[in-house]
């Protein structure tokens, strides 16, 4: 099975894109498995064009601090234990926690003498299934608030192996979270091969080697994808040259296309319907899935 992460260094530069049209061209020669990881702002469900929702779970971790007003007598000894600043203080001397703020961790619960104090589980988020047209995909998303988004893509990760290992799947693609931080950490670190995307732009060439420093940091291979390539065809230049220079392999460029801006505001996986407008965004990505194919050695 092969493990295939594609990310960014920021946003926006058309990493769900790849990633769902990556899955369909898998699709069509064997069994894969999709994860959204992308946590904070899942869209990979709509660029697969969206099926049917045979699994959603809620997802807790860790707890928060509850008051019960009916034993507190208002000493606010909870208030001035807390470090977190959980523990805010109405008129009246009412207090109040934060459930974003506390990090359960139990002083005020030990300081109260009235034992107004208990724990609830603290959600971090809800999780979904989805079979869709090209496999299943696992979708996530972390609730406002928390803190907790790598810990989400693993429980995620490991869904996704147990339904690859059901399917018999060959593939697994993860569509990651812009940035380095944890979920992106979570995203790559057991990856075969990371597809690294980005554009034309110093923004997106200094996005592109904060995370391939993360991908090179866990010895990951890597290749580059140059999307909206023709913006800027100089700047391209540089961005192979970087490549050469850090060990990164060229899969391929795109062309602008409105045509995936259409698609996504239709609900249709952009790659079909590119195919269907017959753009160049078809048969490039179609190039750019063989580079991986041959990186992978499949
Ligand atoms: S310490 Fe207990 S009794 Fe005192 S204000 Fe807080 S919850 Fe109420
Ligand atoms: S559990 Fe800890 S963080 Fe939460 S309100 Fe109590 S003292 Fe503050």
């Amino acid at each position: 099975m092969y493990r295939v992460a594609v990310v960014s260094g920021k946003g926006g530069t058309g990493k769900t894109f790849i990633a769902s049209s990556l899955t369909i061209l898998i699709s069509q020669g064997s069994s894969v498995v999709s994860i959204d990881a992308d946590v904070e702002a899942p869209d990979l469900e709509i660029a697969l064009g969206g099926g049917d929702v045979i699994e959603v779970k809620e997802l807790y971790e860790g707890r928060v601090a509850e008051v019960s007003y009916e034993r507190c007598f208002r000493c606010l000894k909870c208030a001035e234990v807390c470090r977190f600043g959980a523990v805010s203080v109405l008129e009246g001397n009412v207090p109040v926690i934060d459930k974003y703020l506390c990090e359960g961790c139990g002083a005020c619960s030990i300081v109260c003498p009235s034992g107004a104090i208990s724990y609830v589980p603290s959600k971090l988020g809800t999780m979904k299934v989805v079979r869709t047209k090209f496999g299943y995909l696992v979708t996530a998303s972390l609730d406002l608030g928390r803190r907790g988004s790598g810990h989400l893509v693993e429980l995620e990760k490991s869904r996704g192996l147990e339904l690859a290992k059901e399917s018999d799947a060959k593939f697994i693609v993860l569509d990651g979270p812009p940035g380095i931080g944890c979920p992106l950490i979570a995203t790559v670190v057991d990856a075969d091969y990371v597809v690294i995307v980005t554009e034309p732009t110093p923004q997106a060439l200094h996005g592109l080697a904060r995370v391939a420093e993360v991908v090179k940091f866990f010895g990951k291979k890597f290749g580059v994808v140059i999307n909206k390539f023709d913006v800027n065809e100089e700047y391209c230049t540089l961005v192979e040259k970087w490549c050469k220079e850090h060990g990164g392999s060229i899969l391929g460029s795109l062309p602008y296309d409105r045509c995936v801006v259409e698609a996504y505001t239709r609900v249709t996986p952009p790659l079909l319907y590119c195919k269907e407008r017959k753009s160049p965004c078809f048969e490039a990505m179609v190039s750019i899935y063989e580079n991986l194919l041959r990186d992978l050695g499949v």
